[in-house]
């Protein structure tokens, strides 16, 4: 079987065995941005979590000339009208900051009834031309009271997807693979682009 070589567009250790553990390593020959310190990390400026997840891939596509695949996600809360969203890392300012971002959510659902909330996870995948295309993966959940559990990152400890009583900071990295954001959006970008 053919191999598909590809770059992921992240330096974040947490992302990277997510990807590995969804995507394999059977038919895709895999590296990543950290294989490429000289490439300057890529500022998330962008307005949407599609913006940044295109910018992410393109530029490291155009720079390696290797196809990327790049992911950005965002907590979406109902009773913050989608907040914190696209600006999920730096909720709480910067340096980002996981547990900070975590008391934030916590102070700003301080008494608040409706604690459902979403994570969706964009995937863009560039081509060493610069063509770019993207898939999205969502899990519905609700908002813990305090943080629960040890596993996983950055929101894990709040995030208790529909369906279940624990957190995903509570499951094994299998069982929140299944049915995460993440796993959702590398199960459709399998089908679209990468389907024999
Ligand atoms: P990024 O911009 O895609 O790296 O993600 C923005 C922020 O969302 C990260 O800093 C994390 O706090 C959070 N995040 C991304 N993916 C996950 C996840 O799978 N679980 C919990 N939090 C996540």
């Amino acid at each position: 079987m053919a191999t598909t070589k590809l770059v992921l567009a992240t330096r974040n250790q947490h992302k990277l065995e997510e990807f590995e553990a969804i995507l394999g390593t059977g038919e895709f020959e895999w590296v990543s941005a950290l294989d490429f310190p000289d490439i300057p990390e890529v500022i998330e400026d962008g307005e949407t979590l599609e913006a940044n997840a295109v910018k992410k891939a393109v530029t490291l596509a155009l720079a390696t000339g290797l196809r990327a695949l790049a992911d950005d996600t965002g907590l979406e809360v109902s009773a913050l009208d989608g907040a914190p969203g696209v600006y999920s890392a730096r909720y709480a300012g910067e340096p980002p900051d996981y547990a900070a971002n975590n008391r934030k959510l916590l102070d700003a659902l301080a008494d608040v009834d409706d604690r459902r909330g979403r994570f969706r996870c964009v995937i863009a995948l560039a081509e060493p031309d610069g063509r770019a295309q993207y898939v999205e993966g969502i899990c519905a959940g609700t908002i813990a009271t305090a943080p629960m559990g040890e596993g996983g990152f950055g929101y894990d400890p709040l995030f208790i997807p529909d369906g279940e009583q624990r957190t995903f900071a509570q499951m094994s990295a299998a069982e929140k693979n299944r049915q995460s954001h993440r796993g959702r959006a590398l199960a459709a970008a399998r089908e679209r682009w990468f389907a024999s």
